[in-house]
């Protein structure tokens, strides 16, 4: 958006706000249940407020308030502020955040403590999660051993019921098992490892060159 267009947006919001409020959230005879919904009006056009804010860049400066604050001319936001909402182009890629790594030696005390980043965005359908954190102390399954958890960046991608997870040393993928019959075991093992007549049961293509270099895998669903 330009910033005549903002200009005009934010002035035609900025009455519409003011309009409920001096009309509706500053009336004395109104009952609880109205009242309820007038707010609820105003504090939704205090979300689109944000929304636009986030399209302004402050190109004309700010002003200070009475309260020794200093806001925008255009959109009112306060200097300085973090935004919480983020806006995407819907043309294009988008882009949110930066590629995070472990940061630190440290072994902190708990996951929480060590945690960069732990954020997750379903897009179009599709569940991506990035956990990037430093070493941390953890207790096993019994409760009583500790183990350090070593410092990763993990990305997970779910689609359809499939798991792909991909940190430093290794790319994992779990198969959808709902609706099939599973035994009880778990078993892993290099193709090598695995006899012929069982590997027949594994739809996985392996790809490489002519120095059988491993250049990729296809698995069919
Ligand atoms: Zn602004």
């Amino acid at each position: 958006m330009k910033i005549e267009q903002i200009k005009k947006e934010l002035t035609g919001l900025f009455r519409s706000m003011d309009f409920v409020s001096n009309n509706f959230l500053n009336k004395e005879e109104m009952n609880k249940k109205e009242f309820r919904i007038f707010l609820n009006i105003y504090q939704q056009l205090g979300l689109a407020w944000e929304f636009l804010g986030l399209q302004c860049k402050h190109w004309e400066g700010y002003k200070r308030t009475t309260d020794k604050k200093e806001t925008c001319k255009i959109c009112g936001k306060v200097k300085g502020v973090k935004d919480v909402y983020y806006l995407f182009p819907e043309k294009g890629p988008k882009k949110l955040g930066m590629k995070l790594k472990p940061n630190s030696e440290k072994i902190f005390e708990n996951k929480r403590e060590a945690t960069i980043i732990d954020d997750t965005i379903i897009f179009h359908g599709a569940l991506l999660n990035v956990d990037v954190h430093n070493s941390y102390k953890s207790r096993l399954l019994d409760g009583k051993h500790q183990i350090n958890m070593a410092a990763e960046r993990i990305v997970k991608l779910k689609e359809s019921g499939i798991e792909c997870h991909i940190d430093q040393h290794l790319i994992y993928i779990k198969m959808n098992d709902t609706g099939k019959k599973l035994g009880k075991m778990k078993y892993g093992g290099f193709p090598w490892e695995i006899k012929r007549k069982n590997l027949k049961n594994f739809p996985v293509i392996f790809d490489f060159d002519e120095n059988h270099r491993f250049l990729g895998l296809t698995i069919l669903r």
